[in-house]
C-alpha cells in the first residue's frame, strides 16, 4: 500500500527571524507525499486500511465535519486502494457540495449526513449497530483516524528523516493522535511541542496521555524505550477549530510567496505562526526545530470561500 508515496522532503527555512534567533529550521513537507492521500491522515489511516484488508472487509465507513482532511484522505485512498467508502458527514447536506465532499463523491465515496446531536453519539453501540444494518459488514474507523492503528502509522513518520540531528519538533494538534505517535519515536534528549488548533484543548493532555497509555499496553511496536517529553503551547488557535483572522491570512500568503512553501489555515499555518513568533520573542534556545506540516491545502479552497462569501 506504502508505494504510490513519495518521500516527503525536508526544506530548511531561512528568513530574518531565524537569522536572528540562531535558530536552524527545518520543515518536514508531509503534505508533498500525494496529491491527495496527503500529510498525516495516510499515516493516521495506512494500519487501519491494513487491518480492513486482512480481515477481508470492502467496507469502510467514517466520520467527519463538511471540510475534513480526513473524509477527503479516505475517499481517495479508499478508491486507490479498493474500498467502498462511506463518510458519515456533521450537520445537514449544503447542496452544491463544497469542494471537500464533491471531491469525496467523485472517489467514490456515499455521503450520510448526521445531525449534531446523533453526531456526538457516532461512536456509541446503537449507532454503530444502525450502521451495519443499513451498509453490511463494515469496518468503522474513528473521526480522524484517533485510534490506536491511527498513532501507529504516525510513529513511522520520522523514519522519513533518516538519521537527521533534531532537537524540538512542532506541528499542530487536533486530536493529538499524530504528536502522541511521533513522541514515542523520539529520544528522551528531544522534545516535541504541540500547538492545538481547537479552542478550550484543556482535555488534550489528558488525552495524550491516555493513548499513549493504552498504546503501549496493547503491545503495538515503539519505536524507541525512553520516548521524549512532549507539551502543548495553547496561544495560537485564532479563536478555535476552522477560524482564521486577517493576520493569518496574510501570515500563510506571505510565508507562501517568501518560502514557496504553501500553509493550510487550520493547522499548519496557525503552528508556524506560532513558532515565528515564539522565534521573535526568543522563546527557544539554539538548536535544530523541525516543523512537520501535516498538509491539509484542500480545506483552504472552502475556507476562501467562505471568506468571499462574508465579503
Ligand atoms: C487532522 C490534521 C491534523 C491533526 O492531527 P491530530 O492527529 O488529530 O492531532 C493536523 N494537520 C492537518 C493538516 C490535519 O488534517
Amino acid at each position: 500500500m506504502s508505494s504510490i508515496f513519495l518521500p516527503p522532503p525536508v526544506q530548511k527555512i531561512n528568513n530574518q527571524i531565524t537569522f536572528n534567533s540562531g535558530i536552524e529550521l527545518y520543515i518536514l513537507r508531509l503534505d508533498l507525499m500525494h496529491p491527495e492521500i496527503n500529510g498525516n491522515k495516510w499515516f493516521k489511516l495506512k494500519y487501519n486500511f491494513l487491518e480492513a484488508q486482512e480481515k477481508k472487509y470492502s467496507n469502510i465507513l467514517t466520520f467527519g465535519g463538511a471540510y475534513s482532511n480526513h473524509i477527503f484522505a479516505t475517499a481517495a485512498a479508499g478508491n486507490n486502494f479498493g474500498f467502498r467508502t462511506i463518510g458519515v458527514i456533521r450537520g445537514e447536506e449544503n447542496l452544491p457540495l463544497n469542494s471537500t465532499l464533491s471531491f469525496a463523491v467523485k472517489k467514490g465515496m456515499e455521503l450520510v449526513y448526521c445531525d449534531r446531536t446523533t453526531y456526538r453519539k457516532k461512536h456509541t453501540q446503537e449507532l454503530q449497530i444502525e450502521f451495519k444494518k443499513r451498509f453490511g459488514k463494515i469496518f468503522i474507523i474513528p473521526e480522524g483516524g484517533c485510534n490506536l492503528n491511527g498513532m501507529r502509522g504516525c510513529t513511522e513518520i520520522m523514519q522519513h528523516l533518516g538519521c537527521f540531528d533534531i532537537d524540538t519538533i512542532c506541528l499542530a494538534c487536533g486530536t493529538g493522535t499524530t504528536l502522541a505517535g511521533i513522541a514515542l519515536s523520539l529520544h528522551s534528549n528531544q522534545k516535541i511541542i504541540g500547538f492545538p488548533v481547537l479552542k478550550g484543548s484543556d482535555f488534550l493532555e489528558a488525552e495524550i496521555t491516555n493513548l499513549t497509555q493504552d498504546y503501549i499496553q496493547s503491545g503495538l511496536p515503539v519505536p524507541v524505550n525512553n520516548p521524549a517529553h512532549w507539551q502543548l503551547i495553547y496561544d495560537y488557535h485564532f479563536g478555535g477549530y476552522g477560524k482564521v483572522n486577517q493576520e493569518l491570512i496574510n501570515f500563510c500568503r506571505t510565508f507562501q510567496q517568501e518560502h514557496h512553501i504553501p500553509l493550510d489555515y487550520v493547522y499548519t499555518g496557525k503552528m508556524v505562526y506560532g513558532v515565528m513568533d515564539l522565534l521573535k520573542k526568543g522563546y527557544f534556545s539554539p538548536g535544530k526545530i523541525l516543523l512537520i506540516h501535516t498538509g491539509g491545502l484542500q480545506g483552504n479552497i472552502g475556507i476562501e470561500e467562505k471568506l468571499l462569501k462574508k465579503r
